[in-house]
């Protein structure tokens, strides 16, 4: 560790009182070294690694449980059918819905997005009807919408945000009205981190008989999402986010909603009865479930939860603020180093710019080194647009970095602006 983190914030067993080393020991993959560096993982907006209680119940499912679920009368699919139910239950209780039954597993944020959209909302939208998103959207909040706009006739809005970040929420007041059909949001920006105040948003949306679909999929991993505070109609989010396997997510969605909406997909697994000429559809959330399921993904996403309620997630919270707000310290002491997204209400998602060098090649030397940062435009071109670049450099942290890996990752931009200036 360097005497600045030591002076700074004293250790890293700090006022969050999480012991991260003993911590980083639960996840296998830290141990590695890359390119004869010790690895340096900031790269958890993209993906955050698994935590061997994750990989274990992935491994002993496969060698121990493995049978489809819901049609077979016999042992091992029973148990498999009462684990995937047991998945659900364990994520109804992580997000406070009122029901599991309001739990539909997916396979992640964008095909929740696209569920919601291809169902309520060409159900809901008509010919000069209004959508309403923010600047800060990832793609996977944007196209489907799009392609619900152009089937329907319909129009986008976007909200616009200050040089911060911040969403401008007087314009969101005006841009609300008889026409606005969704508002669909990000709860957090992937890549500026910026947090959205989705209760102030939903309730003002809900005042003039709007609903919100929420694009959970940087929030869940970071902060406590409770469906019943936030009373948000739809919330989407990736099991890979928050240390569970890649292929399985959920849709949350209001009773209200989810009674009256069509199926996205038709098959096996969500029919009541079949005939040539008619096919009843079982009710929620069987009926947005169709074909096999990711059984081993929903039982990982479950284990990853336990993980996650283990720590806290307020110690979660709490130790990201921490190590955010060191890596601002120590990258904003960087010559020709710009931070973008300075919001009040961030999330631990550093994006930057460097005078010299374009993101991929810092993105490159940084690899050189073991560290591992996502360059490009972060699936958020219309928010590069906004902030006048093409893309940026993001070190997006989580639970398992320390002080001293924010301290490799300062050293090595330094080395980069050195090199660059020579
Ligand atoms: N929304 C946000 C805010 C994201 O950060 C991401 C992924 O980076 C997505 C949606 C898409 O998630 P997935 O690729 O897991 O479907």
């Amino acid at each position: 560790m360097t005497e600045s983190s030591q002076t700074a914030l004293g250790g890293n067993r700090i006022e969050s009182g999480l012991d991260v080393h003993a911590l980083r020991a639960r996840f296998p993959i830290l141990a590695k070294r890359i390119r004869d560096n010790s690895f340096v993982y900031v790269d958890n907006a993209a993906t955050t690694q698994k935590p061997q209680s994750v990989i274990d119940v992935l491994n002993e499912y496969y060698t121990d449980q493995n049978a489809n679920i819901h049609r077979g009368i016999h042992y091992l699919s029973e148990q498999a059918t009462e684990a995937y139910e047991e998945a659900r239950c364990r994520v109804a209780r992580f997000i406070n819905a009122p029901s599991e039954r309001q739990v539909i597993f997916v396979r992640g944020t964008t095909e929740g997005i696209n569920l919601v959209a291809q169902t309520f909302g060409r159900q809901r939208i008509r010919s000069g009807d209004e959508i309403l998103i923010s600047t800060l959207e990832h793609h996977s909040n944007i196209v489907p919408w799009q392609l619900v706009a152009e089937a329907q006739g319909a129009v986008i809005k976007v909200i616009p945000i200050d040089d911060r970040g911040v969403l401008d929420l007087e314009a969101y007041r005006a841009l609300l009205n008889e026409r606005t059909r969704i508002v669909a949001l990000s709860h957090v920006s992937n890549a500026i981190g910026t947090v959205v105040p989705i209760v102030e948003m939903c309730r003002e949306a809900h005042q003039k008989g709007i609903p919100v679909v929420v694009d959970g999929a940087q929030s869940a991993p970071h902060m406590k999402v409770d469906m019943q505070a936030l009373d948000c109609d739809f919330f989407v989010f990736s099991g890979h986010k928050i240390f569970g396997p890649t292929g399985i997510g959920v849709l949350y969605g209001k009773d209200e909603w989810l009674r009256d909406m069509p199926p996205y997909e038709g098959g096996g697994g969500m029919i009541q009865s079949v005939t040539f000429e008619k096919t009843r559809f079982l009710e929620f959330p069987g009926r947005f479930e169709a074909g096999t399921p990711h059984i081993a993904g929903s039982i990982g996403l479950a284990a990853a939860l336990d993980f996650v309620e283990e720590i806290g997630i307020d110690k979660i919270a709490a130790y990201e603020e921490e190590i955010l707000h060191y890596a601002t310290e120590q990258f904003s002491s960087i010559d020709g180093l710009r931070i973008l997204g300075t919001a009040p209400q961030k999330a631990a998602v550093l994006s930057f710019v460097l005078d010299e060098a374009h993101p991929h090649d810092i993105s490159t030397f940084l690899d050189q080194d073991g560290i591992a940062i996502r360059a490009g435009h972060h699936c958020a071109q219309p928010l590069m647009k906004r902030l006048g670049v093409s893309g940026t450099a993001r070190a997006s942290f989580s639970i398992y970095n320390t002080r001293e890996e924010v301290d490799k990752v300062a050293d090595s931009l330094r080395k980069i602006v050195r090199f660059f200036k020579r």
